[in-house]
């Protein structure tokens, strides 16, 4: 339900649901913003747990809006899932990725870049073709180009979806489950499909020193990754403590506000350089 503050401005809350004004005020603002170029990526660095080295980044989009500043993705992907609105902004994003990797590469940094891809988007049967077409504009080799998917999005339609990631496998593109543990997929989906990374879902990550049950969560995510030959990827990790535990456990790479928050492109690149020894 939109309501107006001070100053008049619309205020969206949370619950957008089906086509109360607010939604599709928002709908309507935010297929501008992806006309005037409002929505940019924050680049968030995956990091080797041994070696320290940074194996890739996400990309995360934030709003830059005129009034509100920047609008998390939360806040907005939501309801853009709701509607035809998420195919056009996961194209943006998806372009603004690759041009930003094929950046880094060419000042000699080949960093891979991950974009996550709604449920919506992995049914649409034009993907595979535009992601090829995409790297070929940009030069970029598809191997520096990573999709995130959560479990829910392959098992929302498990023989479209494996058809689909099959296509961009195909490609070279590589695979994360994002999310993991959140959803229901079972061990033989999860076999069959064309990923090679499985992320652990913050929210067992960030509980594991305290809660019992997300430790045992955590440590079997890691064995059954490892199991089906998948790198396994920890998000959320906040502190010193989890990441020794992580690396104890056989953890391939972390990700988390103790190594990074997400970050603008060139802040990103100075990180990277400030790290080098
Ligand atoms: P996600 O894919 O699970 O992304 C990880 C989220 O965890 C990000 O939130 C990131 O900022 C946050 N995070 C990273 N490290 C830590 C940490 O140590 N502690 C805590 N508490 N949080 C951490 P963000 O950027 O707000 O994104 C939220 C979600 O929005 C993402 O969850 C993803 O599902 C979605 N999203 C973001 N960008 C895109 C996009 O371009 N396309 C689509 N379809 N979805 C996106
Ligand atoms: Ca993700
Ligand atoms: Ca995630
Ligand atoms: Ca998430």
């Amino acid at each position: 339900e939109a309501k107006a503050d001070r100053r008049g401005v619309l205020v969206y809350e949370r619950s957008l649901d089906g086509h109360s004004p607010s939604r599709l005020a928002l709908l309507g603002e935010l297929r501008q913003a992806l006309q005037d170029d409002q929505l940019v990526l924050y680049y968030q660095p995956k990091v080797d747990v041994t070696l320290g080295r940074v194996t890739g980044a996400e990309a995360l989009v934030r709003w830059q809006h005129p009034e509100r500043g920047l609008v998390p993705p939360g806040d907005f992907i939501p309801v853009a899932e709701g509607s035809g609105l998420i195919l056009p902004l996961t194209m943006y994003t998806l372009e603004a990725a690759v041009a930003q990797a094929k950046a880094w590469l060419d000042a000699g940094q080949a960093i891979q870049v991950a974009v996550n891809l709604s449920p919506r988007c992995l049914v649409e049967p034009t993907i595979p073709d535009q992601v090829r077409q995409l790297l070929h504009r940009h030069g970029l080799p598809a191997r520096l180009l990573r999709l995130e998917l959560t479990e829910s999005t392959v098992m929302a339609d498990p023989e479209r979806a494996l058809g689909a990631l099959m296509e961009l496998r195909n490609l070279g593109v590589a695979i994360s489950i994002d999310d993991f543990g959140t959803g229901y997929s079972s061990m033989s989906y999860l076999k069959r499909l064309p990923v090679d990374e499985l992320k652990i879902d913050r929210s067992f990550v960030m509980d594991m020193l305290a809660e019992g049950h997300d430790a045992v969560l955590v440590r079997s995510s890691i064995d059954l990754g490892h199991n089906l030959g998948l790198a396994v990827v920890a998000e959320g990790v906040e502190d010193e403590e989890t990441l020794t535990a992580l690396r104890a456990l056989g953890c391939d790479v972390v990700q988390g506000y103790h190594l990074a928050r997400p970050m603008p492109a060139s802040a990103f690149t100075d990180w990277v350089v400030s790290r080098v020894p």
